[in-house]
């Protein structure tokens, strides 16, 4: 074949073909066409999973009718004019290509009216087929329709899926585009249901939880920081709120919603030891910095973008979100009325789990045992929730007696408890079942399990330490044997960079034996055996493999070393030990949670129990 031109209708296909995917995506750039247009609601209305109709509707400036060939043109922009306005893009289009891209693959209609007209005027276009605008009744704004998406192209209409899939997809593009914009009013109907009825806001918080579901309210905690020239607002949930997807983590960069690995990254280091490393946390974070210091158009639909100090964002990030959840109190609180709710607060808590992470010995027990009992609590009816209090009570009136002191309707105890130090004496703790200890602080009863908590303890020394260097070690009088598997052999070459900086030493002294000549001080004092420590770490290197990246690495190595050497569930502690631990509650950072997320302690309000004996 002779090299020719391709017809307009062509190259608009191939370009529609890049920016839209599917009906989703349509929906993207029209929306963000009406938030250029500065209008202040837009409504989303679509057929059928977008197959049959999608129609957007806004009130913005609108399009004069001279001007309408011109907007369905390739090409043909309002928004940017020269080279130069690439450096700084402030909208959220300007390459020009939406409209005459989605008008080459379905029928459109586009109607609009400017304040300065009296009417408005209308354009059609079919594929190739574009009409001279004409004069038609409409309001102020613009009114785009498109009916038979990918009509004319079937390979497209062959890679949608079932109408359900769509139309949530559809429903998910109109809620990111309502998170970054409060201040505009959207509806979104399918089938002529309206399942999005968003009014405008000025308060960005109200919008996100319209959108996040206010039951999060006390889940989430506002972000509100100015780093290096980047501005942050946000709100970030608590480790309690982690989900199993992604999907509920969402960062915006000037208005945009972007995808980016680094900020991904840095969230997820931010959140490391909270929240167990497969979930990810459920955080809304917008980003506001000069355009002139990323470049939006690097990928088609702009969902990537490229920022010419990436290091700089990423630290930003970074210390914004650590430093936000450093500030509060993570401890969750169980509400035990509303069971759907109560479920949000301890998501954490599902029972596989819970038993699938950690690295064997002797937490795994005490860990599983607090998310059983909390899944137990979950699954009680309300009734059975009340004899079950009556228990706790049992225990209470041992412990804090004035809380249940009956005759004041007050609460009294709340009131006590605000000229009350906060660090009860000890006789205030019980220790329960050899595992738990129940306690009080000003806002109602702790229940802490003591392996996740002093495993906390022990893992933030150990993180102490190594950050001024090397483990302190110890020699032994004579090199500790381990019988390996001969395949693992390898891993005393691998793991030794590691080993050194965790305070041991060991060589190979037969085809499946290693000798330990030096072990970490901090374990020997603690207890812990040489060669089960070393037989542990290499199975779990050879079984599961240690992270790639060497810090994330050491954090795994640390973990294990914190969680043998912290007490277990069923150690009966002495009052010293309990006062102890109680205090490096109170001092050491992230103490809500173990390493590996799992909280170390559930706080049941005044207000709950209040709630629960019938005192409300
Ligand atoms: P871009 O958004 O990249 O400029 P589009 O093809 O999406 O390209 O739109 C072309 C032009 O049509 C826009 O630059 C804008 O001037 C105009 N336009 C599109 N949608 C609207 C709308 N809803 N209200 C007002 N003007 C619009
Ligand atoms: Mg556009």
């Amino acid at each position: 074949m002779p090299i020719h031109l391709l017809s307009p209708l062509v190259v608009n296909q191939i370009a529609a073909g890049e920016v839209v995917e599917r009906p989703a995506s349509v929906v993207k750039e029209l929306v963000e066409n009406s938030i250029d247009a500065e209008a202040t609601r837009i409504n989303v209305e679509i057929e059928n999973g977008g197959r049959d109709l999608i129609l957007i509707n806004d009130d913005g400036v609108g399009i004069p009718m001279d001007e309408l060939s011109l907007a369905v043109a390739a090409h043909a922009t309002s928004k940017i004019t020269q080279t130069e306005d690439l450096n700084a893009i402030a909208s959220l289009g300007f390459r020009g290509e939406a409209l005459a891209s989605i008008g080459a693959i379905s029928r459109m209609s586009l109607v609009s009216r400017t304040k300065n007209d009296t009417g408005a005027a209308r354009i059609d276009i079919e594929g190739d087929k574009v009409d001279d605008p004409k004069p038609s009744p409409g309001p102020l704004g613009t009114t785009i329709t498109v009916r038979n998406l990918f009509f004319n192209t079937p390979g497209r209409r062959k890679f949608l899926r079932t109408d359900q899939t769509e139309t949530t997809r559809i429903s998910q593009t109109v809620e990111k585009l309502a998170l970054s914009h409060p201040q505009i009013g959207f509806t979104f109907t399918t089938n002529k249901r309206k399942t999005i009825d968003l009014a405008p806001t000025q308060h960005r918080r109200e919008r996100v939880l319209e959108i996040l579901g206010r039951e999060l309210d006390g889940e989430l905690l506002e972000l509100d920081v100015n780093e290096r020239g980047i501005g942050m607002w946000g709100m970030i949930g608590k480790p309690a709120i982690a989900r199993g997807t992604n999907r509920h983590m969402q960062v915006f960069l000037n208005g945009r919603s972007i995808t980016d690995r680094s900020i991904t990254h840095a969230i997820k280091e931010a959140y490391r030891g909270l929240i167990d490393p497969t979930r990810h946390p459920t955080i809304v974070l917008f980003m506001q910095m000069d355009p002139a210091m990323v470049d939006v158009n690097v990928h088609p639909t702009k969902a990537e973008v490229r920022f010419r100090n990436q290091a700089a964002v990423h630290g930003a990030v970074l210390s914004a979100v650590r430093n936000r959840l450093r500030e509060d109190d993570l401890t969750p609180t169980f509400d035990l009325s509303r069971p759907g709710v109560g479920s949000l607060s301890i998501p954490g808590f599902k029972p596989e789990f819970a038993s699938g992470v950690g690295s064997g010995g002797g937490g795994s027990s005490s860990q599983e045992s607090t998310s059983q009992f909390v899944d137990y609590f979950r699954r009680l009816d309300p009734l059975q929730k009340g004899f079950i209090y009556s228990e706790v009570k049992e225990v209470l009136a041992e412990s804090v007696p004035e809380l249940l002191d009956d005759d004041n309707a007050k609460p009294q105890a709340a009131q006590d408890m605000e000229v009350l130090p906060m660090v009860r004496a000890v006789e205030d703790v019980l220790q329960i079942h050899s595992s738990f200890l129940v306690t009080q602080d000003e806002h109602g009863l702790l229940i802490i399990d003591q392996h996740a908590l002093h495993e906390r303890v022990m893992f933030e020394k150990l993180k102490e330490a190594i950050g001024k260097g090397n483990l302190e070690s110890q020699r032994l009088l004579m090199p500790a044997p381990v019988d390996i598997d001969a395949s693992q052999m390898e891993l005393l070459v691998s793991l030794k960079p590691l080993l050194d900086r965790i305070g041991i030493e060991a060589e190979q002294i037969g085809p499946a034996a290693i000798g330990i000549n030096a072990f970490s001080s901090f374990l020997f004092e603690r207890g812990v055996e040489p060669a089960e420590f070393i037989l542990e770490l290499f199975n779990k290197a050879s079984a599961e493999g240690l992270n790639n990246d060497t810090e994330a690495a050491l954090h795994e190595v640390l973990d294990m070393m914190a969680c043998k050497a912290a007490i277990k569930a069923g150690d009966k502690l002495t009052t010293q030990e309990i006062t102890d631990l109680l205090r490096q509650r109170e001092i050491v950072e992230r103490s809500s949670n173990c390493p590996h997320g799992r909280p170390t302690t559930l706080r049941l309000s005044i207000e709950e129990l209040e709630k629960q004996f019938g005192r409300r």
